[in-house]
């Protein structure tokens, strides 16, 4: 990938424009940069990241980019001049700086799950000792039953930190299929979720339950919910949980 030194400039969203893929509104730009930085922060906040480490990538609507945190920044000094554009590809096309070395896994996913907004890449400790471990996070308590619907799988394959083989990429996809999170194995945690700020709160959520399935397995041999209770929950969370949407 090759550096760029132009920032989030007009004159770059006009060269995009002229791309043919779909005009960016700059103010939905600006607005999806804040909210990403905003989420870096709450990362780093949360400690489900330290030092550099951590990423985060939103798609913006709309159009085939990606905006994603560059390479080498603390979550907690992270500025949305210095989010970088690239494309399903994982190649750059708007930014100062090199972006995060897990863009292709970043893309690959954008790509493959257009459903979705955001990905976001942790090393929350507690969820990556179960990733150290070559162990899913055992569904053990009712906040992962509730909120995540059962267990936290490993993704199948193993790959290296900055992967971009097809074959390891796609493995990411597919264990992403029917959960919002997933473990690499040795590595971390990648949480996608319909908005920045949902990704975010699940990235929490699994640090949670990551911490409370390790402590019960050390204090015990816990049980795990069973697939008709974690059914009853999911139905119990649509018809029960919350409030009416009139409320609000
Ligand atoms: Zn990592």
């Amino acid at each position: 990938m090759r550096e760029c030194d132009r920032s989030l400039s007009k004159r770059g969203l006009e060269r995009m424009s002229r791309a043919n893929v779909g005009r960016i509104d700059a103010g939905l730009l600006d607005d999806l940069g804040r909210r990403v930085v905003e989420v870096a922060r709450g990362l780093f906040e949360n400690k489900l990241v330290v030092s550099t480490f951590g990423v985060v990538s939103t798609r913006i609507p709309n159009t085939e980019y990606v905006l994603i945190t560059p390479s080498g920044f603390s979550k907690a000094r992270l500025d949305k001049d210095n989010l970088i554009i690239v494309d399903l590809d994982a190649n750059l096309v708007e930014g100062k700086f090199r972006p995060s070395v897990e863009t292709p896994m970043h893309t690959h996913i954008h790509k493959r799950r257009p459903d979705l907004s955001t990905v976001i890449h942790t090393h929350s400790p507690m969820a990556c000792a179960f990733a150290a471990a070559n162990m899913d996070i055992p569904c053990v308590s009712a906040e992962q039953a509730f909120y995540l619907g059962g267990r936290v799988p490993l993704v199948r394959k193993y790959s290296l930190p900055g992967t971009n083989k097809p074959s390891e990429l796609e493995s990411i996809v597919r264990s992403l299929r029917d959960v919002n999170v997933v473990l690499m194995r040795k590595h971390g945690v990648v949480v996608v979720g319909k908005t920045p700020e949902e990704a975010l709160d699940t990235a929490i959520v699994v640090e949670d339950v990551a911490t409370i399935a390790f402590h019960s397995i050390m204090l015990s041999k816990p049980r795990e919910f069973t697939r008709k209770e974690l059914n009853y929950l999911r139905d119990f969370k649509a018809t029960r949980y919350g409030q009416k949407p009139s409320v609000f």
